[in-house]
């Protein structure tokens, strides 16, 4: 596995984008990022949505733990803590909730990372000095471990000597009789006197360790401080870039190590990173082995097909090919989905899904957070009604009519998902008429790339043989058929029946 390791952003957006571009170029398996995602930087919010985005795993940072009620400011300087309450401002509870979840460590097959320190995480002392090393090697058994927190890149190294000294950032390869501590430096808040972001990239196949460098923009993350009107002495590598004199490290530090009784727990303490990458090999064997197959399949297919199309293919059947295709161009979608929805999924076990109001879906008024699509549309409409439920009172429900088998779907807003979510989605249906075809609740994947993937789906029978309202049609993707990749996620209804349907109780639920 290649690992990018990355640390202390600290809400610098221009920092963070040209560094995710730099680990796409780079090539890499997973990235970790060790914790301060917020504090002292003008944006938090796009910071933590773009880490909940591209980022795998985390650590708890001190500036995180604060932000999300965790921790006291009490231990911060005056800078720090202002900039910590006007980040707390800024935030919602989802996003307090997602920084509150990351535990203080994680451990690798043969490393292990923490914020500041791997003695006692929930501390969040400084390994600066050599002393301060040598009781950190005594604390974890792996050969190498990675921390951030003093926004100094450079590794501490131990040998046959037993004494550890501090090295530079250079790339090197992991010997037999050394051990290491590698602090990765900082993305978005650099102390070294160097005004370029920092990460490291780690092989624990190769055993090689590479540091990197990137430029960003400083000009505009300046423009955004003014805007946001946080003064610019607050961020110190603004002031060595403006005036190349540089302070003691000590000086720049607007944090003072915990002591024992203030340490931080509650946090998940150790979360291993191995049952995953373990998961990742499997799914990447079998991802070629599905490639093989579907590759097969497609060609035996296209074989039969073009045989098939050569012989047989009457003038009537490929009119009609052509009349089902010009329909499928004419596709009409009513969306009523706005796109600048907030990028953080609610709560786990609430409902997600918000019916839209009463009324036809048109083109001048389409459901609200719902896309109607449908493939023959002078055929095929779909309403939001309320229909009377003895038991229940007055419920909204999908009135969907088709004069034609053609496909329909409605599709609720799109759900930024992550590899190991769990869904569990259901909907109940009734026939008022259902001449042929059938009707299908489904949960569909957009891959990064832009393919979709039917997760699930689901037909009820019941709906043939009864004209009350089925029992729940539920899907669930759970412990053994978690999310695979990361992507949108849509709760759909899928018809291609004629006749009339209603849909009631929809409901998309993100499972613990
Ligand atoms: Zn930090």
């Amino acid at each position: 596995m290649r690992y990018a390791i990355i640390s202390d952003i600290h809400s610098n957006k221009q920092a963070l984008n040209v560094v995710l571009a730099d680990i796409k170029a780079q090539g890499v398996d997973s990235i970790v990022c060790l914790g301060d995602i917020v504090g002292y930087g003008p944006c938090p919010v796009e910071v933590i949505e773009s880490c909940y985005q591209y980022v795998n795993h985390f650590v708890l940072g001190n500036h995180d733990a604060a932000a999300a009620g965790k921790l006291s400011t009490s231990n911060f300087n005056d800078n720090a803590k202002f900039l910590i309450d006007w980040t707390i401002s800024r935030i919602d509870d989802g996003h307090k909730r997602f920084l509150s979840g990351n535990p203080l460590m994680l451990k690798g097959k043969n490393f292990r990372c923490a914020h500041g320190s791997l003695r006692a995480p929930g501390r969040f002392l400084y390994v600066l000095e050599d002393d301060e090393a040598r009781e950190e090697f005594l604390a974890f058994p792996e050969q190498i471990s990675f921390i951030g927190h003093s926004h100094v890149p450079g590794i501490f190294v131990i040998g046959a000597s037993g004494n550890p000294h501090w090295l530079s950032p250079m790339d090197f390869n992991i010997e037999d009789e050394k051990r290491y501590i590698v602090n990765v430096g900082s993305i978005g808040q650099p102390r070294d006197d160097d005004f370029r972001a920092s990460y490291c990239i780690y092989d624990n196949e190769k055993q090689d360790v590479f540091f990197r460098k990137v430029p960003f923009d400083i000009e505009s993350y300046r423009r955004e401080l003014a805007k946001a009107k946080i003064p610019e002495n607050s961020s110190y590598f603004i002031e060595f870039y403006l005036t190349r004199t540089s302070k003691p490290l000590r000086d720049t530090i607007g944090f003072r190590e915990l002591s024992a009784e203030q340490a931080i727990f509650g946090a998940e303490e150790v979360k291993s990173l191995e049952c995953e990458v373990e998961k990742l090999r499997r799914s990447k064997k079998l991802l070629l082995i599905i490639i093989f197959l579907c590759v097969s399949v497609c060609l035996g297919l296209a074989l039969l097909y073009a045989k098939i199309s050569a012989n047989n293919r009457s003038i009537a059947e490929a009119a009609r090919i052509a009349e089902e295709k010009l329909a499928k161009k004419n596709k009409t979608i009513y969306d009523g989905i706005r796109r600048d929805f907030a990028l953080l999924p609610p709560a786990q076990e609430t409902e997600i899904i918000l019916m839209p109001a009463i009324g036809e879906a048109t083109s001048q008024k389409p459901f609200d957070g719902w896309s109607v699509e449908l493939f023959h549309p002078d055929k095929q409409q779909v309403f939001c009604e309320i229909f009377p439920d003895k038991k229940q009172g007055d419920l909204p429900s999908f009135r969907i009519v088709s004069k034609s088998t053609d496909e329909i779907i409605l599709k609720y807003k799109p759900l930024p998902v992550r590899r190991g979510m769990r869904f569990s989605a259901s909907a109940q249906f009734k026939k008022i008429s259902l001449e042929a075809g059938h009707i299908a609740l489904c949960l569909l994947l957009e891959k990064p790339d832009g393919t979709t993937e039917v997760l699930a789906q689901n037909i009820p029978d019941e709906i043939l043989s009864s004209d009350s309202w089925t029992r729940r049609t539920s899907i669930t993707i759970g412990k053994d058929d978690a999310i695979r990749s990361e992507g949108m996620l849509y709760y759909a209804i899928k018809g291609n029946f004629s006749g009339e349907v209603l849909v009631r109780k929809c409901s998309l639920v993100e499972k613990k």
